[in-house]
């Protein structure tokens, strides 16, 4: 399959993997919006949130957890943001599932 987050999660082309293990695999963006900006993938691949199904909620809650953890690791406890942009509209750019963790600065709401 011709997709860029697959390649990265199986080294064929390169990026900054910060975690990995079974089932993801953590990178940093290559175009930072904030101070820390880290992609979280499944390393099976999903177009987006809408393509997973109920069979992926242990697999979605582990992507989270792995978000909170580097959050911790990386000392954002201040406030950090996670998002999963869901379709064009929404500013979905790349269609391999990946949860955004952002911090390191301070986020308004409502978001652009
Ligand atoms: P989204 O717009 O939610 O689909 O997010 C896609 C993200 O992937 C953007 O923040 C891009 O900066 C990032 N991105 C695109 N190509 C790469 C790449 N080769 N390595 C790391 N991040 C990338
Ligand atoms: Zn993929």
């Amino acid at each position: 399959m011709d997709c860029l987050f697959c390649k990265i999660g199986a080294k064929q082309i390169p990026g900054k993997i910060v975690y990995e293990d079974d089932r993801v695999f953590a990178f940093e963006d290559i175009n930072p919006q904030a101070p820390v900006h880290i992609l979280i993938s499944p390393k099976k691949h999903f177009a987006s949130l809408s393509d997973a199904g109920e069979e992926d909620a242990a697999l979605l809650g582990h992507m989270a957890l792995v978000a909170a953890k580097l959050a911790r690791e990386r000392q954002l406890e201040a406030g950090y943001r996670t998002v999963f942009n869901n379709g064009a509209g929404a500013g979905q750019s790349v269609f391999h599932l990946h949860l955004h963790l952002l911090g390191g600065r301070t986020f308004r709401w409502p978001p652009g």
